[in-house]
């Protein structure tokens, strides 16, 4: 009998166990849908998968050394996967379609400089643009790779699921109902809401969960690479993290500035210091949404934190809730702080709606964040 393992942290483990029961027991679903929050390790999880199901080792699979494991991680193997693009990129002309010599990007090219940066680090939040996604001409280049026959187990990778169009969805959907035989779909998704529900009904759930603290340390660190500092992946990082080393990475990285501004939003806000708060809000650029609700996380974040501050609770972002000097404003308590993060979650669906420039709403915000008692 063939046993498989599949790698990945412990606190995963359970999922893990689930497919490789099916995998040993030969009945692995066509189409699984992987979901969780972003960043927890979705993609690595997929490309173990696609090890698994194209490996030949007679005994231990995946193996990592046969043809199947290595095609499952060749970077230049970019039918494997189907990713969201910028529209530009998406329309880029094919490498079957320009003329020889031209030095013109193609559409491969684009998609396989982004597959690198998903297997250099499958975890990172930030490897797409927020505008990307996956048109009805990505899913027909897939399918017409159908066409290539062959006896090899074919699996493809569908990162960001959520991401496909309406037109994707649907000619995916006829994918999904008359599936090629030896070929196994994966897709990813941290927004399966957003998902067409007859795409969902027809994939296995299979809902990953997060990380300990521990692991998103170390996962963290490890991606940081050998010359990293465990000092680097500061208790802030892991806190907003939630589980997820992608995004401890991010608050480790670009992200961190957010909290050194979210605590000069909060300050500015109760001390309604509104001229130099400005200021730093326009320096900061937040004029796309995407940018500007990552910053409303992190202030919301430090709101709950002031209020454990108040109860003496264990901080989940303690340096940047030092910044904040909560105990000088004695009006505001826990009832005033609770109002206070509604109104950010308010600004937060705002600000996805994409109505007003997001500029605006947080100076908005500013304004009524603490209204009534300062
Ligand atoms: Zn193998």
């Amino acid at each position: 009998m063939i046993e498989y393992r599949l790698n990945g942290p412990a606190s995963q483990e359970r999922q893990r166990i689930r497919l490789m029961a099916a995998l040993r027991e030969n009945r692995f679903p066509q189409s699984i849908l992987i979901d969780g929050p972003a960043g927890i390790g979705k993609k690595a999880l997929a490309i173990e998968v696609a090890k698994a199901l194209q490996c030949s080792d007679p005994n231990m699979r995946p193996c990592g050394h046969c043809f199947g494991c290595k095609m499952a991680v060749d970077r230049g193997v970019t039918d494997n996967w189907v990713i969201p693009m910028e529209s530009k990129e998406a329309h880029a002309k094919s490498a079957d379609d320009v003329s020889a010599g031209s030095t013109a990007k193609t559409v491969e090219d684009f998609k396989q400089a982004y597959i690198e940066e998903i297997f250099k680090n499958p975890y990172r939040i930030d490897v797409f643009s927020a505008g990307a996604e996956i048109s009805v001409g990505l899913i027909r280049s897939m399918t017409s790779a159908f066409a290539l026959k062959g006896d090899r187990v074919r699996v493809v990778i569908v990162a960001e699921a959520d991401r496909m169009n309406d037109s994707a969805s649907n000619a995916f959907l006829k994918t999904l109902e008359d599936v090629p035989p030896n070929t196994y779909f994966i897709l990813t998704t941290s927004s399966r809401e957003k998902m067409l529900q007859t795409i969902r009904s027809r994939c296995l759930a299979l809902h990953l969960l997060p990380l300990s603290d521990d692991e998103v340390r170390s996962e963290t660190l490890r991606m940081l690479g050998e010359d990293a500092d465990a000092d680097e992946v500061t208790d802030d990082a892991v806190g907003l993290s939630v589980g997820s080393p992608g995004k401890a990475l991010y608050y480790v990285g670009a992200g961190k500035k957010w909290c050194e501004l979210a605590a000069t939003f909060v300050k500015g806000s109760l001390l309604a210091d509104y001229y130099d708060l400005f200021a730093k809000l326009s320096e900061a650029e937040l004029d796309e949404a995407a940018e500007a609700n990552r910053f409303l996380e992190v202030v919301s974040f430090l709101i709950s934190d002031l209020m454990r501050a108040k109860s003496g609770a264990k901080l989940r972002i303690p340096a940047t809730t030092a910044l904040v000097n909560i105990d000088a404003f004695p009006r505001v308590d826990v009832a005033a702080l609770e109002r206070a993060l509604e109104t950010v979650q308010e600004t937060m669906s705002r600000v996805a709606s994409r109505r007003t420039a997001p500029p605006m709403l947080l100076q908005s915000l500013s304004i009524k964040l603490f209204e009534g008692c300062k």
